[in-house]
């Protein structure tokens, strides 16, 4: 067995690790001497959450199944649809409440960032079910609140990032090419929401500053141009934002980053606080042991909902900005499995030692894996590791690329192989077509 260099990193983390993933409240990791006060939103959630999204991975017409019964004939929703798809899905607007200021939450212009859609329809579920309820009473009798969930309905069909049309809604803020971006724009010129909330997932792999933590909630406020000055409409997203991580930080402890605020003029957050909105980028990461993203969907909702009652109370107020300047930036993005040890074997040319690198397109899932690197990756960084010492890899047809020169294997290839105890590839011990063996298998 090999030792890597960051096994005692790994070491060293392991037990704010096992705090943050207790599945009691753990009441507050080391990291963050504030006090829980999750409390009331999250003593409500187990009583209101919506059955039928436990997989992460539903279509337009699965999580209409599930809202519409919530939504639809209430007198505290209205339900409008404002445009359509490339490919003809409606797109909704669920609004509810009845005060002066005017909130905008749209979720999922990326069709595979599903998390945030299902702390709505969790948020709706409340709205109908605790109406009565003084906070929500608050929340609805001060604010307007509009969202949009699930922007991107084709791309969430097919479980992929972009649209039908293969442009990424989020640079699609400037051109206005897609039929999507044009309505997020129209919803919000119309209802010109003093805050909006821009909700995405992000990739699995990446960490909290330059420590070895996974980041489970990545916040922003997206700057209006490339000077990242701090005006009156960035200074109120940071403020709400402070009561964002105050709240959620018994539940997700030192796993709260701050996303990059590198201005792009071709994306929505961007391009939502120049036209004067305060805007707040909440990117869900990873949590060990949640590969449906159920718990991070929670977090969500506590999150939202505190943030939506500090807007209808004004408690934002004066929060000031240090919780959110405080905040690790995003820091590296590690690979999701390195494989180590291993002799690679492919006709025609003499076999050789090579550790493979191999990202997932769905990382929870391990699936659709491909090689990403090939060589010697001993200083890679990867969620997890496979162990081959000793074994022989031999990349099946689908792995290799075959022209008239010969066969290769080729970084972006299929990760699909047999592992065998012999150069020949007789005794064959199993095949890898993304999930490891649990007994080769070293998690970081
Ligand atoms: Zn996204």
């Amino acid at each position: 067995m090999k030792t890597r260099p960051f096994r005692t990193l790994a070491l060293a983390s392991i037990g704010a690790f096992a705090l943050a993933c207790s599945p009691v409240r753990p009441g507050g990791s080391p990291a963050s001497p504030v006090p829980a006060r999750t409390g009331a939103w999250e003593d409500l959630y187990e009583d209101v959450r919506l059955d039928g999204l436990e997989d992460r991975r539903f279509d337009q017409e699965r999580f209409w199944r599930v809202v519409r019964p919530v939504v639809e004939g209430s007198n505290r929703f209205s339900v409008e649809v404002v445009g359509q798809s490339s490919e003809g899905r409606p797109l909704r607007v669920i609004s509810f409440g009845r005060g002066p200021t005017s909130v905008l939450l749209w979720s999922q212009m990326h069709g595979d960032e599903s998390t945030a859609t299902m702390a709505l329809a969790d948020i709706y579920s409340l709205v109908e079910e605790e109406s009565g309820n003084r906070m929500v009473r608050s929340i609805l009798g001060g604010l307007t609140v509009h969202t949009i969930p699930m922007l991107n309905p084709d791309g969430a069909q097919r479980f992929q990032r972009r649209n039908a049309q293969g442009i990424d809604i989020n640079r699609d803020a400037r051109a206005l090419a897609t039929p999507e971006a044009r309505v997020l724009k129209s919803v919000r010129d119309r209802v010109e929401p003093l805050v909006g909330f821009n909700l995405h997932d992000q990739g699995v792999g990446t960490r909290v500053g330059l420590t070895d933590r996974g980041a489970a909630i990545s916040l922003l406020s997206p700057p209006f141009d490339h000077s990242r000055a701090v005006n009156d409409v960035r200074l109120r997203a940071m403020e709400i934002m402070g009561v964002m991580i105050r709240t959620i930080e018994p539940m997700v402890g030192n796993h709260i980053t701050r996303y990059s605020d590198t201005f792009n003029p071709r994306a929505f957050g961007d391009l939502i606080t120049q036209w004067g909105t305060s805007t707040i980028l909440v990117e869900s990461g990873g949590w060990e042991g949640d590969p449906q993203k159920q718990y991070l969907r929670k977090v969500n909702f506590v999150g939202l909902m505190a943030a939506l009652e500090s807007i209808a109370s004004g408690s934002y107020q004066g929060v000031g900005t240090d919780a959110y300047q405080a905040l690790p930036a995003n820091g590296r993005r590690i690979g999701d499995l390195l494989i180590t040890g291993g002799t690679v074997v492919i006709p025609d040319i003499p076999s050789y030692r090579a550790d493979l690198l191999v990202n997932y397109e769905k990382p929870l899932l391990e699936e659709e894996g491909t090689f990403a690197d090939i060589g010697d990756l001993a200083e890679v960084e990867a969620r997890d590791t496979l162990v081959l010492d000793g074994l022989y890899i031999h990349p099946r047809d689908r792995a290799l690329e075959r022209t008239e020169d010969g066969i290769q294997l080729k970084v972006g290839a299929q990760a699909y192989f047999t592992v065998s105890r012999r150069v020949d590839g007789r005794d064959p011990l199993w095949v890898f077509r993304g999930t490891p063996p649990e007994e080769l298998r070293r998690r970081r």
